[in-house]
């Protein structure tokens, strides 16, 4: 097993060493982007960590975002340049340095003629050399992130085939970061913070939450636990105001449509709608890597944060509403194969109104020093990340060296020249980095492995094995919905929790 490994085992092992007594320097709540973050950030500092989380990792809002890697240019339109610049930067550390492996550059397409008028796309144009002189003030090279630049109708529609072509003009081309799954993201985080030792808890609910540990129901042992901690970090996302009462969030739900890329004539670049009568709001087309395409996204305040929020009726009209009006062809429900939901966090201000945290992040303070942080965004974890470990650095009595995470590459991360040199496939390698390598070596041990779990579906079933080995996956619905995106077509979910549940049965048997 290597130090990042997680697995049953593992966890059991860490579980009990903490319930025998054990205190740790920091206990983060939440196995979303942003705990698994505070405890790489704690746990590269030397802090001594562990990290609970009452599901699998990224069992919330980290595993249904749009998976964009978010160069700051919304913000810059709002003119908040500290933020813009901020984002950016965060880009760049994700794309060029913690995780190439898991990021790639996706071009967005803006129609001209169709979507956007004329008098849009020089707005729009201006945007967007706005935002390339961010990533130049970021440093993000232009082999990382192209120019943006005019395409021709032509052009246009090679890359976006589906855009009407009666009176199309052009395109405007942009670029910005994508992740290939954002949960994947979110487990190499975690892994990664596992390798400098932190224990990373799933299957832990926390019941009741203290400065100085929490009560924690283990769902797995049917076991209730005192687990005790110098400093105690809330990073539970759109549900933080149940373990800390005075923040007070304002949910707002956010749906995708998933559709299959075929649909939209196998589009290579994102395809941008503008929301008729609502500037700066719009719906993305999203090619994704497994032959589909995510339509977002919507934003409508909900009463309460639900565990599981779910794309409605609703949400399915205006999505194909909003799309079809720049495609040859109209989209219906029978063109959808599957959605998702996910919940944005809003921080209801002193004043009454609301703060969109969805632009900003917020460490608050209680005075009896429990932490926490909220809000923000995927692209801005490690920054998030960096200021509540700073906080907890500055207290008295804590010996924490400097913020470490800029320049700490994320398990299976190298550069985009090594990864493209590596001995197996380019499916495998975007998945999982470096790692790819013993998943090959696995498949060659054992042939049988090499067959996907889904036929039509890139995932093979020896990354079912290395899941449960060294991912952390625990039952078919970690090995389905969020090591592999299995699950997110409905048809095809049956079959795939059928094979998986095999699988899953074979992993157990060899030990792990
Ligand atoms: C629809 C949508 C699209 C988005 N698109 C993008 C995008 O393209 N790019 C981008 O950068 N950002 C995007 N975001 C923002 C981003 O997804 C979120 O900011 C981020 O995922 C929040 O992560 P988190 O860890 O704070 O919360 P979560 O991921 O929700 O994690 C909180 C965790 O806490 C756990 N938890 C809750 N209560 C307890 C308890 N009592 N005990 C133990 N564990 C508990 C939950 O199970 C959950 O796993 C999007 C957000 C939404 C809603």
């Amino acid at each position: 097993m290597k130090p990042s490994s997680l697995n049953a085992r593992r966890r059991q092992r860490e579980l009990e060493g903490l319930a025998d007594g054990g205190v740790v320097d920091v206990l983060v709540v939440g196995g979303g982007i942003t705990g698994a973050g505070v405890a790489l950030d704690a746990a590269t500092r030397g802090l001594s960590v562990a990290l609970v989380e009452r599901g699998d990792l990224a069992q919330g809002t980290s595993r249904w975002s749009s998976k964009l890697v978010h160069g700051g240019l919304r913000y810059l339109a709002k003119g908040q340049v500290g933020l813009a610049h901020q984002s950016a930067v965060e880009r760049g550390v994700l794309m060029e340095r913690t995780a190439p492996h898991l990021t790639r550059a996706l071009g967005m397409v803006a129609p001209v003629g169709v979507g956007f008028g004329m008098g849009d796309a020089a707005l729009t144009a201006a945007g967007f050399v706005a935002g390339n002189l961010l990533r130049v003030a970021a440093g993000t090279s232009r082999a990382t992130l192209p120019s943006p630049r005019w395409l021709t109708p032509h052009e246009t529609r090679l890359l976006t085939p589906a855009v009407e072509h009666r009176g199309l003009r052009g395109g405007l081309l942009s670029w910005d970061g994508a992740l290939s799954d954002d949960a994947r993201l979110v487990l190499a985080v975690a892994r990664t913070a596992a390798a400098f030792g932190a224990r990373i808890l799933t299957r832990c609910r926390v019941d009741e939450l203290h400065p100085d540990g929490a009560v924690v129901h283990d769902t797995v042992g049917d076991q209730r636990l005192l687990l005790r901690a110098r400093h105690v970090v809330n990073a539970t996302g759109v549900w933080a105001d149940r373990l800390h009462p005075e923040v007070e969030l304002r949910p707002s739900k956010g749906a995708h449509l998933v559709i299959d890329a075929g649909a939209l004539g196998h589009p290579r670049a994102a395809l941008t709608v503008p929301v008729p009568g609502e500037p700066n709001r719009y719906v993305f087309a999203l090619p994704q890597e497994d032959g589909r395409v995510d339509v977002g996204l919507t934003d409508d305040p909900v009463a309460s944060a639900t565990e599981d929020p779910v794309a409605d009726e609703a949400d399915e009209t205006f999505l194909l509403a909003t799309l079809s009006a720049v495609c040859e062809r109209a989209l219906t429900p029978a063109d959808v194969i599957g959605s998702y939901a996910g919940l944005r966090p809003l921080l209801e201000g002193a004043d009454g109104a609301t703060a969109d945290l969805s632009r900003d992040h917020a460490v608050l303070e209680r005075s009896d020093g429990l932490l926490t942080v909220v809000g923000g965004k995927l692209t801005t974890y490690r920054r998030m990340a960096e200021d509540v470990v700073d906080r907890v650095a500055a207290r008295e009595s804590v010996t924490a060296g400097p913020c470490r995470t800029a320049a700490q590459p994320l398990v299976g991360a190298a550069s985009r020249a090594r990864l493209a040199d590596l001995p197996a496939p380019a499916s495998l390698v975007r998945r999982h980095g470096t790692e790819a390598i013993e998943l090959a070596e696995l498949v060659r041990e054992e042939p049988e492995l090499g067959h996907p779990v889904v036929d039509g579906r890139p995932y093979l079933r020896a990354e079912l094995r290395w899941a449960v080995e060294h991912e952390g996956a625990l039952d078919v619905e970690d090995l389905v919905d969020r090591r592999t995106r299995l699950g997110l077509v409905t048809e095809q979910r049956p079959a795939a929790v059928a094979a998986t549940r095999e699988s899953l049965r074979a992993a157990l048997a060899t030990g792990a």
